[in-house]
């Protein structure tokens, strides 16, 4: 080919951007790439995903933000594909498209009263704490200021992350970007006891040991373990056996069970095997019915018909992530991935030339946000095979100034919008002492990129 090879990456999260990376710091292939997000801003769960109290594993975002910088590399934010750009347009337009668009949606527990008030999904509640533009702002001020007691389903690093988010004093937040009305509607909170609900046992948790610790670590916060904590039955033997991580978590655990319970402002109490069977209230969440549960052999719970009931004001289910389907790109719905075979994406007749797929799109919502570097790698050799093959290339002479066109009208936020927006919530982070403070809305965000 006479030209680059022209490749548009459908989201601006870690995945979209580490394959814009494994793209451009390669000399084979002559690349320009075009990483698009519906969003003003870049960086997907690192910016709504990872909690404010993180700094340290929110600091990747300059990372990923040099990423930018490298030549060929633009950011086309604020278009959301299938609307701004139909898919008719993407196919002329790109010689090769990347979705990495992510998993942004709940899984839910299919119980009876998981629609009452008060009962939300963990999804909702991160987008809201980390001012994500599609949440309202004053979503869970009014739940947050009357609610004492709330169970928190699952025991992976999402259900920490809320745990601790509602479980810390004002004082351990104040440095956080949290928006201004997130931090107030925090402060304000009335929650005392927050449930951490698994429904098997230690072992099988999956949370990660470092964030596991944080818990027990808290100023003004108790922990203590309810029950279902056991480890001796033969799969939770030989899961801490076989992995220091799980021995790492399961010591964790052990090291709480034989703390005095101090006299705290709030406390957590972690239940192990427990699953939820039913939520129940008047209109509104009020008790939570859990079942006892046994592990058997292959470490799966079974319901024992032994039920308990919690008085609770809230229910999150933070039982994972689901990816949403994209309107004429095959989907898997049983797994909520797009099937591909290495990040080649599988249409009914294999893979279909010029589309691929990484990220939680493309593996499920598993792994930390390094796991997607090496997802990317694989997605990105791949393409660069198939270019070096002459299978890519159909799309023919279409250039940048093709897309620029085809957007004319439309607020696009490139590059140096998105450092404006830096900037700005620099500044308002400033007025209050702290870093920075997250600018919420779209309004806001699109008139602080101009
Ligand atoms: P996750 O790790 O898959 O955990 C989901 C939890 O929900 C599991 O404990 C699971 O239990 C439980 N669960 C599923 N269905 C259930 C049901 N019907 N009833 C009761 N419990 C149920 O998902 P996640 O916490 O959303 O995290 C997603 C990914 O992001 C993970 O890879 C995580 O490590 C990563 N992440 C990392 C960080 C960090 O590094 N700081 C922070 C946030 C997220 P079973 O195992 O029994 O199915």
């Amino acid at each position: 080919m006479d030209r680059p090879l022209r490749v548009a990456i459908v989201g601006a999260g870690p995945s979209g951007l580490y394959a814009a990376d494994a793209l451009a710091s390669q000399d084979d292939v002559p690349v320009t790439v075009d990483v698009i997000d519906r969003l003003p801003t870049p960086f997907g769960l690192v910016r709504y995903g990872v909690a404010p109290d993180h700094l340290s594993i929110r600091s990747v975002r300059d990372k990923l933000d040099a990423i930018f910088d490298r030549p060929g590399v633009r950011f086309l934010g604020n278009v959301e594909v299938g609307t701004d750009l139909t898919w008719a347009q993407m196919e002329q337009f790109y010689d090769a498209i990347i979705l990495a668009y992510g998993a942004s949606r709940d899984r839910e527990l299919q119980i009876p009263g998981e629609d009452l008030e008060g009962s939300i999904a963990a999804t909702d509640f991160v987008n809201w704490y980390t001012g994500h533009p599609d949440m309202d702002p004053d979503e869970f001020t009014d739940l947050l200021a009357r609610a004492r007691s709330v169970a928190v389903i699952g025991v992976g690093n999402v259900a920490v992350d809320v745990t601790r988010v509602l479980s810390k004093s004002p004082g351990e937040i104040e440095h956080t970007d949290m928006p201004q009305h997130v931090f107030d509607a925090l402060r304000a909170s009335s929650v005392r006891e927050v449930h951490l609900i698994g429904r098997r046992g230690p072992a099988q948790a999956n949370w990660t040991t470092k964030e596991l610790r944080e818990l027990g670590e808290l100023s003004e916060c108790g922990i203590v373990v309810d029950g279902g904590a056991e480890v001796d039955d033969p799969a939770s033997a030989s899961a801490i056996a076989s992995d220091k991580a799980t021995a790492r978590n399961v010591a964790v655990i052990a090291e709480w069970l034989e703390r005095s319970v101090a006299d705290q402002p709030r406390m957590i109490h972690v239940h192990f095997r427990s699953r939820p069977v039913e939520i129940r209230g008047d209109g509104r969440v009020q008790e939570l019915v859990l079942e006892r549960t046994i592990i058997d052999a292959e470490g799966r719970a079974t319901g024992t018909g032994e039920t308990s009931t919690l008085p609770v004001d809230v229910v999150i289910r933070s039982v994972g992530y689901r990816g949403l389907p994209l309107d004429d790109v095959p989907f898997d719905g049983s797994r909520h991935v797009i099937p591909n075979d290495e990040g080649r994406v599988l249409g009914d007749g294999g893979p279909i030339p010029g589309l691929y797929v990484t990220g939680w799109i493309k593996r499920g919502p598993s792994g930390i946000i390094g796991t997607n570097k090496k997802c990317a790698v694989q997605t990105v050799s791949g393409l660069l095979a198939d270019a070096q093959a002459g299978l890519l290339g159909a799309a023919g002479g279409a250039t940048a100034a093709a897309v620029d066109a085809a957007l004319t009208g439309w607020q696009v936020v490139d590059h140096d919008g998105w450092r404006r927006i830096d900037e700005a919530e620099r500044a308002l982070g400033a007025r209050a002492g702290r870093d920075r403070t997250t600018v919420h809305t779209r309004e806001d965000l699109l008139a602080a990129s101009r």
